[in-house]
């Protein structure tokens, strides 16, 4: 049913087709700026770990040090294996590959596989993000500009309009699009077709995902935090790639502290590299590790100092917790879902907070780690003390910021 799509782009206006720049669309990822809200925010404050992501010379070698296929992608063997059968079978069957949700904490790979998925499947890739999609026309201009088979990635797909998402769903399914021509009595609706297409869809939230738009992926799967030893060889392939020399024991010592993240373990490594080329011989030493993380303020389990001021107010603040969530965020002076994407994922891992229907609390290890850097760590508030507290000042402080956890 319908027009073919070269008609159709005219009919939802702005959709017209690239043919002359598909190289192009390849290796462009879209930049949002909620993106570069999130990345800035990964800072310890001083800006040393943003200050890359401003520079186009380092946005590029960032770029350079994207794995371009599954074998060089590192780690996370499950997906890995899950996805090579899926688009095995849609290469065999000469179709598109069915969609795909990623979701995980920020800088595991989501866009990264994306673009393997396109580069496996031989097809060009579309890069937005969710909320870049503003209206619905929009989200049709970019449908309608994809070739047959072209993947089309949706960043922070969580944050689509409700009204974008609905255009999606008969998209998803059927190939459909829905127009709505004129308006008021006379306006009518046109059911076009697309070409057959790929959605890859990446989220940090899976939860928050409505249940119609999960149902439509084919695929979903969760990539996990990076194991040590994945991590060093990150290390070792981007150092490779960067014409570095790296010692067994630096690489050991800058994937213990990137936060089980390749996003930061590049990130420290270039960091490293600089300190290295300044103050030594250009040779990534344990000793230049040592030094680059000093000035970073870096510590030992890849903390940095936002981190440990999150739990330090925890801990100093709040007896130990429970607190909300939004609380935190107002001492961090950061967003909530900032808190909750971008610092709580690594601090839950390694067991140094936990979530609780009442809030957040910090856990021993978390106040064992703080005491031994030399902060302040005063004891824990007992449940009497609590119970107390509550009682004999109803809306204080405790229980105005005990924000209920919505998520798991
Ligand atoms: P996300 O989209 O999940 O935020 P990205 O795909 O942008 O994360 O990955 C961040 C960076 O980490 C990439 O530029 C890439 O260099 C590196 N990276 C991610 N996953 C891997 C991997 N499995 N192996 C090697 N490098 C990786």
């Amino acid at each position: 049913a319908g027009l073919p799509a070269e008609r159709l782009a005219c009919c939802v206006g702005g959709g017209e087709r690239h043919t002359s720049d598909r190289a192009s669309r390849i290796e462009q990822p879209f930049e949002s700026s909620a993106r570069h809200g999130r990345l800035r925010a990964m800072t310890d404050g001083h800006g040393f770990l943003a200050a890359d992501l401003l520079d186009p010379a380092e946005i590029a070698v960032e770029r350079s040090l994207r794995p371009r296929s599954l074998d060089e992608y590192l780690g996370q063997r499950e997906v890995k294996a899950g996805l090579s059968v899926l688009l095995q079978a849609a290469r065999q069957r000469g179709e598109a590959a069915d969609h795909i949700l990623l979701h995980g904490p920020p800088g595991l790979g989501k866009t990264t596989l994306a673009t393997i998925i396109a580069r496996e499947l031989g097809v060009n890739i579309r890069y937005t993000s969710g909320p870049a999609i503003e209206r619905a026309g929009d989200l049709a201009a970019v449908l309608t500009a994809l070739d047959e088979r072209d993947v089309l990635f949706i960043d922070e797909i969580h944050r689509l309009n409700p009204a974008v998402e609905e255009i999606l769903y008969p998209a998803m399914e059927d190939c459909a699009l829905d127009v709505m021509l004129g308006k008021g009595p006379s306006a009518r609706s046109l059911r076009l077709t697309l070409r057959p297409f790929t959605l890859v869809g990446a989220t940090t939230r899976a939860g928050r995902i409505s249940g119609p738009l999960r149902d439509r992926f084919g695929a979903v799967y969760r990539l996990d935090f990076y194991a040590e030893e994945d991590l060093r060889a990150i290390v070792r392939r981007s150092a490779a790639i960067l014409g570095l020399e790296v010692t067994d024991d630096a690489a050991a010592a800058i994937a213990a502290r990137g936060r089980a993240t390749p996003r930061i373990v590049n990130r420290l490594l270039k960091r490293v590299r600089d300190h290295a080329e300044v103050h030594g011989d250009g040779r990534v030493t344990r000793a230049a590790v040592d030094e680059a993380m000093g000035v970073l303020e870096i510590d030992a389990e890849g903390l940095d100092a936002t981190d440990r001021r999150l739990l330090a107010a925890i801990v100093g603040k709040f007896g130990g917790g429970p607190v909300g969530v939004a609380a935190l965020a107002a001492i961090l002076a950061e967003e909530v879902e900032t808190v909750e994407d971008v610092y709580e994922p690594y601090l839950l891992r390694i067991g140094f907070l936990d979530r609780t229907p009442q809030g957040r609390v910090a856990t021993d290890r978390a106040r064992a780690h703080l005491a031994a850097l030399g902060y302040d760590v005063p004891p824990r508030r007992t449940e009497r003390d609590r119970s107390l507290w509550e009682t004999t000042a109803p809306g204080g402080p405790a229980q105005g910021l005990a924000v209920p956890v919505d998520e798991a």
